[in-house]
């Protein structure tokens, strides 16, 4: 079995204002879809980890054969962090429950919260992603270089959790429109977090 590109749940155009249309497509179409292709030549060489799914090889990337680990690491890992990306945008759900007060016991407030998402996010240099995780019962937001997924594991990444939110800060996810503007990008990613889909992995994981 390959990796296969996942369908969007919504149009392209969705997301708009806040994230255009063109930079939708194109980071669905051609970034995910190249992070896919890269792992499926590692898979038709070694296809005993074809039965693996990618959040389970990301878990175990020493199960990856030597030479092929970092690539596995940078690719597979831009599969599962798309695929994560892609169902945890929407436009119009709100935070509430269990997670909005989980988040205001652990930053102190939602504002408090978002200006440290933003303020990690903003300090990511280069490329990477910023995560909401939980860690054992804490809530903590940790960033990651390249394609490196917090489940991955912190002796590879440096950080750990399970993903409730993430924001991918490489510039291919916001040029188009915000240029060199990252914090404006990150500001929008507000109007777009699908927090129904968050409350939802944590209610899971809790
Ligand atoms: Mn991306």
């Amino acid at each position: 079995m390959n990796y296969l590109l996942p369908s969007l749940p919504y149009a392209y155009n969705a997301l708009e204002p806040h994230f255009d249309k063109k930079t939708m497509e194109i980071h669905h179409i051609k970034h995910h879809q190249a992070y896919i292709n890269n792992a499926n030549t590692v898979l038709a060489t070694y296809p005993e980890l074809a039965k693996y799914s990618v959040e389970e090889l990301i878990q175990n990337l020493d199960i990856v054969p030597n030479d092929k680990r970092i690539l596995m690491r940078n690719n597979a890992g831009g599969h599962a962090n798309h695929s994560f990306f892609w169902q945890n945008l929407k436009i119009g759900t709100t935070l509430s429950g269990y997670l909005k007060i989980t988040i205001e016991r652990d930053f102190g407030s939602v504002i408090q919260f978002k200006e440290e998402f933003e303020r990690i996010a903003g300090a990511r240099f280069g490329s990477g992603w910023t995560w909401l995780v939980l860690q054992e019962d804490k809530l903590v937001i940790v960033s990651t270089a390249n394609q490196d997924n917090p489940l991955m594991g912190e002796a590879i990444t440096g950080v750990k959790g399970i993903p409730i939110i993430a924001l991918d800060v490489w510039e291919h996810a916001y040029y188009l429109q915000y240029q060199n503007k990252r914090l404006d990008y990150i500001k929008a990613f507000w109007n777009v977090v699908n927090w129904d889909q968050a409350a939802t992995r944590f209610a899971l994981k809790k």
